[in-house]
């Protein structure tokens, strides 16, 4: 598959899981791709597994809670490729518990990686975007995000803070040939979720029609059509890729 072929992307969470998974198949789909995350040494391992495979990326080490390594990462990536074309908002956080218990910083935390980063990176990359004429804006939520979930107030309310995101810059960067648009993961099984006792995943399996965990394929999948040419007339749009766990509005 070659629907990307030229196209400059930046993934960020790009050091496993999800955002491994999209960063190798944006990149088997012929785009560059910026590898964003804290991690250098896994981001680095990735760079050249893309590369053995034919394909190119670079690894951008950057920390999407601090406004300061993220813009400095956002103009290392602009001053190598000079736009980016394909922007994937991947890296997130957990910090559960109940709202009765939840500590200030554990809030703070996550909606500072999840959304703020996402906003900031957005708010960096997008007048190389509107130059450009040409963008995807793919942001990760979440399922709890369109449900709410008990013991993850903070991590819900960053991902519906992200849907209120997506569908706010769908609308003001339209008419200069971007898009926008959210996917939505139910239970994908990465080093996210592989913290989850028997109980909680038994939870989780008995609410998925489809009967199986999701994988982090199923999402790359959904998030390389979201940025192909295919997509085009799509905006503004939350993707549920969840084996039918949510089948939302
Ligand atoms: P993982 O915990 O496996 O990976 C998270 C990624 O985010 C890592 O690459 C990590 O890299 C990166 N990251 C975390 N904090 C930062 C930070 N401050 N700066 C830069 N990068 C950061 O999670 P998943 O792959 O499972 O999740 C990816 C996304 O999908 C998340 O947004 C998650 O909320 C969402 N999602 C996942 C679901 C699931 O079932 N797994 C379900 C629904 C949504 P590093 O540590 O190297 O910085």
């Amino acid at each position: 598959m070659t629907a990307l072929q030229g196209r400059i992307a930046l993934v960020t969470g790009a050091s496993q899981g999800i955002g491994r998974a999209c960063a190798l198949e944006l990149a088997r789909a012929g785009a560059t791709v910026a590898l964003a995350a804290r991690s250098a040494n896994k981001l680095a391992a990735l760079a050249d597994e893309i590369a053995a495979a034919g394909g190119q990326a670079a690894a951008f080490t950057l920390d999407v809670a601090s406004e300061e390594s993220l813009k400095s990462g956002a103009k290392a990536v602009l001053e190598r490729y000079g736009k980016v074309e394909i922007l994937v908002n991947n890296a997130g956080i957990t910090r559960d518990g109940l709202m009765m218990r939840m500590k200030r910083a554990d809030w703070d935390d996550v909606l500072s990686t999840n959304l703020t980063g996402a906003f900031l990176l957005t708010q960096a990359l997008l007048p190389a975007m509107l130059k450009n004429r040409w963008g995807r804006i793919i942001n990760i939520t979440s399922v709890v995000g369109r449900t709410g979930q008990a013991g993850q107030v903070n991590y819900a309310s960053s991902k519906a803070g992200l849907i209120g995101l997506t569908r706010s810059i769908a609308r003001e960067v339209a008419s200069r040939g971007i898009t926008a648009n959210a996917v939505a993961p139910g239970y994908i099984e990465t080093p996210m979720t592989a913290v989850l006792d028997d109980k909680q995943r038994e939870a989780m399996m008995a609410a998925i029609p489809l009967g199986r965990p999701g994988t982090a394929e199923d999402i790359a999948q959904s998030v390389a059509f979201l940025a192909s040419d295919a997509a085009a007339y799509i905006t503004g749009h939350v993707l549920d890729v969840n084996g039918g766990m949510f089948m939302g509005a």
